[in-house]
């Protein structure tokens, strides 16, 4: 008799997408002739610029022909990729091993599957806010006992909140832990840890022999030259951290799918090997991962080339211009609004302390602007509201105008 794995049914229910696509829905039967503004999806929208374009057009042409067509490339992913992240890296002061680096078809299954590589009683400690997949992963291998709907966490996770008054960076946990997911730049909060920070994360994990899984997907998105854009940056983070990292955000390929994790060889648990760590995860790519596409990967080889680079921060640069439009117009309402500045999400926190859900209804009904609310993040999160600065500059524009005309802040 086939038995499910039962850790699926904790899973908490009315995801926060869904839930929100049921108002917008709602709404738009109800008013059928009104237009809605989106500020709310993290997806990116601009076209890929032409280094990038032309580089997976010869790739396409390369399988048109017998002798350059090519079938599995390495597991790990192709030499010439994972050797250009290399270089990469050097350009951020910091020094990695090609084999260190696994190619992946997006940073997402990543941060899902990396948690196998840790015995199930591991006590996992996340960000509140934060991105849902690390949560979800955990509960899925079993981490957590139930999920508690009053106080609205899983038990046995510890949750590491991130509050205004420290600028929504959490600070390291106050009890004994094994993994720690980080998100800098953060999704939802758009917040950057800074140097001193991750350091403390950093000696917090070699202390405990925990170890950080920490997700760099916005990492392009910095433009402050003191913040860290890999934790690799902080002197012994690669006996302690696993970098994920992803061409979705950072070059527009959130559809054409690719990304990396470093496994460090000097990353040690607390009952591995040097070098142990980093060979289970070539294992389990191995067995259970194929390598990601090689046109992708050729276009990811563009992106990194001197003219891709280029390229690619001109795409971030307009989605940050858009951050500022949203900035700004939200400011001029007197709305309290975080990040943006080093990540394309805005924190907003709710006028007058209501739930997230309401503020979200309020925007939809008065402005017709789509948002996401804080509480599908977690709990910490219920005061506020996301907003996304992807999208084309004339949708935000707009969306930015109507709140400006439109939202009642009267008796608020
Ligand atoms: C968008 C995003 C990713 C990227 O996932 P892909 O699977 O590479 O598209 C990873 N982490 C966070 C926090 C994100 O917001």
């Amino acid at each position: 008799m086939a038995q499910i794995n039962k850790n699926y049914r904790k899973l908490a229910a009315g995801y926060l997408f869904p839930e929100i696509a049921r108002r917008a829905n709602a709404y738009s039967e109800a008013n059928p002739a009104v237009k809605l503004h989106r500020l709310g999806i993290g997806n990116t929208t601009e076209a890929l610029p032409p280094a990038i374009i032309e580089a997976l057009q010869r790739e396409v042409s390369n399988l048109a022909v017998n002798d350059t067509y090519s079938g599995y490339g390495d597991e790990q992913g192709n030499k010439n990729l994972r050797q250009a992240l290399v270089e990469y890296y050097k350009t951020l002061g910091v020094t990695l091993q090609s084999d260190e680096f696994f190619i992946s078809d997006g940073a997402k299954a990543d941060a899902a599957n990396i948690q196998s590589l840790f015995v199930a009683e591991s006590i996992v400690a996340i960000q509140d806010p934060a991105y849902p997949v690390y949560v979800d992963s955990n509960v899925i291998a079993g981490r957590s006992p139930n999920f508690d709907h009053e106080r609205g966490y899983y038990d046995r996770f510890v949750y590491l909140p991130g509050v205004e008054e420290r600028g929504f960076i959490p600070n390291v946990p106050s009890e004994k832990v094994d993994l720690i997911y980080l998100c800098s730049p953060n999704n939802p909060t758009g917040a950057v840890a800074n140097h001193a920070q991750l350091k403390e994360f950093v000696d917090y994990a070699r202390r405990e022999r925990a170890i950080i899984i920490f997700d760099a997907a916005y990492s392009e998105y910095i433009s402050d030259p003191s913040l860290p854009r890999s934790i690799y940056e902080i002197e012994g983070a690669q006996e302690c951290a696993i970098e994920i990292n992803s061409f979705s955000k950072f070059a527009g390929f959130t559809g054409v799918r690719l990304g990396w994790t470093i496994v460090p060889h000097a990353l040690v648990g607390e009952d591995s090997a040097v070098g142990e760590i980093r060979n289970m995860w070539y294992r389990r790519q191995c067995t259970f991962f194929n390598g990601a596409s090689n046109i992708a990967q050729a276009g990811g080889v563009a992106v990194l080339s001197s003219e891709g680079l280029k390229q690619s921060r001109k795409v971030v640069a307009y989605y940050m211009e858009n951050a500022r439009i949203i900035r700004e117009g939200l400011l001029s309402l007197n709305l309290k609004v975080y990040g943006g500045d080093n990540a394309p999400y805005l924190w907003v926190k709710t006028p007058d302390g209501i739930g997230s859900w309401e503020f979200f209804d309020k925007l939809l009904n008065e402005c017709q602007v789509i948002v996401t609310p804080g509480a599908g993040f977690g709990p910490t999160g219920d005061n506020y509201i996301r907003l996304s600065a992807f999208g084309h500059r004339e949708n935000v524009i707009a969306a930015v105008e109507s709140i400006k005309t439109n939202l009642k802040l009267e008796g608020f």
